[in-house]
């Protein structure tokens, strides 16, 4: 039977609405706008790009932007600097820096710079390990996207089988911390796994994020398992003509939807759901700046 599409970008708009209320209630009530700063080090089209779509869904939403575009030989010392002023900003409540940068710059060094109050994308090394302890911190947008997307779908995930495939600190890691935190009993498969198939076979929830195009087979599903698929890859399409291109995720759609119970589209599954998090912690963010109460459904 072919499986239930998990639609993210419904999800996802959804989400968006929620938090353009929100945005206007602490505004009404509070005269309070939350504000997300984004920067960008260097002109990385793909990077240019993904900047550009958060600052207009930060604009619908009605919260504040700030965009920081610096140029790509700018120095440690000085992009510190800039992070500094931006904790010290009461108007901006989130700071994003676009990953990755270059590579004269210590990444986890300007990372750690951030205020992690502000944040937003949950990969300071206090919110890390916030995560890692079950406290109150700010959750990594992607993998938070999944879990809204998964508690939707089953509502209670305690005691189920769950397989996360890729351990990077952005996806991975932080999936399984918050699956644990869910009472899932989870695996996290890796480069080094042997016999991944098999591995992958006991999920009653599978999570890829590997970034290899078509990776997961059909073969590698347990019937009516829930699939995640985090992957964005872009590859050539011979189908739409020379030199064109489509996005495809980390697992074979074709096959896997004709094992799995429920599946995300690559686009249109977790991909949305990245940004909807990142404005739904920024409002989080304010509130917990101003010690407003926090909505109670946003984050769900
Ligand atoms: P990384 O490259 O940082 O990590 C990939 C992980 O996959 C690593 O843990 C690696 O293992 C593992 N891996 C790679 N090859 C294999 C293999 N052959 N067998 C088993 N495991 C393997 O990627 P990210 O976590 O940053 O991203 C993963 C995917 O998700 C990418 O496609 C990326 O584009 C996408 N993505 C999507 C987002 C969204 O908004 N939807 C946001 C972020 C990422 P090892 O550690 O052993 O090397």
């Amino acid at each position: 039977m072919a499986a239930k599409i998990i639609d993210g970008k419904a999800f996802a708009a959804r989400l968006r609405l929620r938090v353009g209320e929100e945005v206007a209630l602490l505004n009404s009530r509070h005269g309070t706008v939350p504000g997300l700063a984004v920067v960008l080090v260097g002109e990385d089209p793909a990077s240019r790009l993904y900047v550009r779509n958060k600052a207009k869904q930060t604009g619908e939403v009605g919260m504040a932007s700030f965009k920081h575009l610096l140029d790509k030989d700018i120095g440690q010392h000085e992009l510190l600097q800039q992070i500094e002023g931006l904790n010290r900003n009461p108007d901006v409540h989130g700071i994003l820096v676009q990953l990755p940068l270059p590579a004269h710059i210590d990444a986890n060094s300007v990372i750690n710079a951030i205020n992690p109050a502000k944040d937003v994308d949950g990969f300071h090394i206090s919110n890390v390990g916030r995560l890692g302890t079950g406290q109150e911190c700010m959750v990594p947008c992607t993998p938070l996207g999944c879990l809204m997307l998964l508690r939707d779908l089953h509502g209670n995930l305690s005691g189920k089988s769950a397989v996360v495939l890729g351990r990077s600190n952005i996806v991975g890691k932080p999936m399984a911390n918050l699956l644990l935190k869910e009472n899932c009993t989870v695996t996290v498969a890796h480069s080094r796994t042997r016999d991944l198939p098999e591995v992958c076979r006991d999920a009653d929830i599978l999570v890829a994020a590997v970034g290899r195009p078509e990776f997961v087979k059909g073969n590698w599903i347990r019937e009516g398992a829930t699939i995640i698929d985090v992957g964005i890859n872009r590859v050539a399409a011979a189908d739409l003509g020379d030199g064109e291109t489509r996005i495809v995720g980390d697992v074979d759609y074709a096959e896997c939807s004709t094992v799995a119970g429920a599946i995300t589209p690559v686009p249109g599954g977790v991909g949305p759901m990245t940004i909807a998090c990142l404005l739904a912690n920024t409002v989080t963010a304010c509130c917990r700046a101003n010690a407003f109460d926090e909505p109670k459904d946003l984050v769900v």
